[in-house]
Order: structure tokens, then sequence, then C-alpha cells
């Protein structure tokens, strides 16, 4: 059975017993959360989301690109989040390769270069999460106001740590 048949499925159950037709867009926690695409995070479960909570902006790392700026200046301007989490985790697959060597890899595998692309791979993860805070902080977008807070997940114990700035 493909991924999506049960998908199917699953989302047939989840209709069955659906009764949150009526929420509106706006986060009820004013919380925008910038964290990893990484399987293991779940992040519903592990800070006990529901529907409606909160955006969960995903990306390669949890790093805060343009993109991701793009994201929470719309949540802030139209659905009037006040608070960011940054959550980076431990094993991550960030940690694992360079710039360069994705970019070769690349250019062997297609036979072109790649030598535009930042994949934002970092090496240190604490200082990764206080790299991205920056970044939000640094828009002239941001509400000043704005509650910034950073953490590491760690997939071993499903605990959120702080990370100081
Ligand atoms: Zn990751």
């Amino acid at each position: 059975m493909s991924a999506v048949s049960q998908f199917l499925e699953a989302n047939a159950r989840y209709a069955s017993s659906f009764a949150k037709g009526d929420l509106a867009a706006p986060p009820t926690k004013r919380v925008a959360i910038v964290t990893c695409m990484d399987a293991r995070l779940d992040p519903a479960k592990f800070l006990g989301l529901e529907e409606g909570d909160a955006h969960v902006i995903r990306n390669a790392g949890g790093r805060v690109t343009a993109d991701v700026l793009r994201s929470l200046i719309i949540s802030q301007q139209f659905l009037g989040t006040r608070e960011i989490l940054v959550i980076h985790h431990t094993d991550c697959g960030m940690l694992t390769f360079t710039d360069e060597q994705l970019r070769q890899r690349l250019r062997e595998q297609f036979g072109v270069p790649a030598d535009d692309w930042a994949f934002l791979p970092f090496t240190d993860l604490e200082q990764s999460v206080r790299d991205d805070i920056a970044l939000i902080r640094r828009s002239p977008f941001i509400v000043p106001e704005t509650t910034v807070t950073g953490w590491i997940y760690d997939v071993r114990t499903g605990k959120l740590l702080p990370v100081d700035q």
C-alpha cells in the first residue's frame, strides 16, 4: 500500500469526527514556531498544540531564511502573532555536511554548477539558534515587542532545552 492510500484512510478517520470547522485563522496562542523538517519532530505533540493554536514554519534545519521571514511578517501583520520560538534539534542532518560537499555532489550527479546555493548547514547547534534569532531581531519588519526565544529539542528524550541568548 502506498503512503498516499494510508494517508487517505487516516484522513477519512480524522474527518469523520472533525469538529473544528469554525476555527478562526489567527493562531489563538499568537505564536509562530520556526523549526526543522526532521521527521522525528512533531511540534504539535511535543508542544501540546491543537489545530488553530500556532503557525509552524519548517525547513531543513529550521533556519531563518528570506522565505521564513516572509512567513513571519505575514504571520505578524495579518494574523496577529507576537511570539516566535526557534527550535533546532540534536542529531540534525544539517550538522553532517558542508555547503561545498553538497554543491560538489550536485555537480557530479546533475552536471550543473550549484555554486549559488547556500544550504545553511551548521557546526554548532546552540550558535545556529542564536544566529537565527539574531536574523529575526535584525529584520526591520518584525514587530519590536515580539518575544523571541531559542530552543533545542532532544530527539532522544523528547525534551525541549532553552538556548541562552
Ligand atoms: Zn534537523
